[in-house]
């Protein structure tokens, strides 16, 4: 089976990690982190902002390298959330 990925934060996320739909059913292309009780848990969040928090989270937190932040970052503009917006 392919990894998850989520399709705002760009992260690979496992199963038990789905988001969640209004009816309580799983959403398999966002994380629970993302997306929970039907929509996006932060409204405000950029593509702008989404790559300043994985550098974070690689600088500060250590929980992926750089070079997976960039290349996360890299794929952002192809994710559904994101891909309109740059349209
Ligand atoms: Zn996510």
């Amino acid at each position: 089976m392919e990894p998850l990925i989520c399709q705002s934060c760009g992260l690979p996320f496992a199963k038990e990690l789905m988001g969640i739909n209004r009816d309580n059913t799983k959403n398999d292309e966002y994380c629970v982190h993302c997306f929970d009780n039907g929509e996006f848990t932060d409204h405000s969040l950029s593509l702008h902002k989404l790559e300043v928090k994985l550098i974070e989270m690689a600088e500060m937190h250590n929980e992926i390298t750089l070079e997976e932040a960039q290349e996360v970052i890299k794929q952002l503009p192809y994710l559904k959330r994101w891909h309109m917006s740059i349209m």
